[in-house]
């Protein structure tokens, strides 16, 4: 194996350092009605974690919580096999045997990724937008936590300085996704690095217009109580015992 651009006691230090709260919710109680009764981010028919082959090698030696992914049709192959020679596929044994400690970079960010603009600064965060129908949170990010944000872009500072690599990945990303969303004629919603909520509108340029997360966009069945009741029932789902102020809310 070639060496690693970030090391397992580079990854050990830079777990240590992120491990906020994403909210104060429990948003996988949200989520995983619509999904078998699991977190959507915690389940590889949805979200195969990706991680670099030196942050396997730190989870291996520190629980055996972890194993390689195992593909299990022709479009999971794909992805296994478009990897590249640092990456590979993992699996967990399932949100019920989580641990805190031992969750990838992947796990502590989903569904946020880091945000780069044209001119190739890393200004904030926004979302995996595969996941927009099915993960509660992008419906709902007034409730991230500024602790959150703060130690997620301290993280990938971090990342980006040693894997320069990493960092043209999520520029490449962030350009796809102002390519995607300008033909769609969706803003992009961005919490910025130094605080605040964000949208960059469509054919803007990349322009950063303040907004509040009431701005942003809900989707698929988050958008109203009756859609995801309604989807709740269809995926054959169980709903929490009725809270007080409705299904959806924080
Ligand atoms: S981050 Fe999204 S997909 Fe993951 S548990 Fe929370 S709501 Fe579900
Ligand atoms: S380690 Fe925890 S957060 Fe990560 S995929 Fe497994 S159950 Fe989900």
């Amino acid at each position: 194996m070639s060496k690693p651009r970030i090391t397992p006691r580079q990854f050990a230090e830079i777990y240590k350092r992120y491990n906020a709260n994403l909210a104060k919710v429990d948003c996988g109680r949200k989520c995983a009605p619509l999904n078998k009764g699991q977190p959507v981010c915690c389940d590889t028919d949805n979200a195969i974690p990706v991680v670099e082959k030196a942050e396997f090698e730190l989870l291996k030696s520190r629980t055996d919580l972890w194993f390689k992914y195992k593909p299990t049709d022709a479009a999971s192959r794909k992805i296994v096999n478009e990897l590249t020679s640092h990456a590979c596929a993992i699996e967990c044994k399932g949100a019920a045997f989580c641990e805190r400690d031992n969750r990838t970079i992947a796990c502590r960010s989903f569904p946020f990724y880091p945000y780069v603009d044209k001119a190739g600064n890393f200004i904030g965060l926004t979302y995996y937008w595969d996941f927009e129908d099915r993960c509660w949170i992008i419906s709902n990010m007034q409730v991230v936590e500024r602790a959150f944000v703060d130690e997620m872009v301290a993280a990938f500072d971090r990342i980006f300085k040693l894997d320069p690599e990493e960092f043209e990945t999520m520029k490449d990303h962030s350009a796809t996704m102002r390519r995607v969303f300008s033909r769609k004629k969706k803003i992009i919603p961005l919490i910025h690095r130094d605080g605040g909520y964000f949208k960059i509108k469509p054919g803007s340029g990349g322009v950063l217009t303040p907004c509040t997360p009431d701005d942003f966009n809900k989707f698929g069945p988050y958008k109203s109580e009756a859609a995801y009741i309604r989807a709740v029932k269809a995926a054959g789902g169980k709903l929490d015992p009725a809270p007080k102020k409705g299904y959806l809310a924080p």
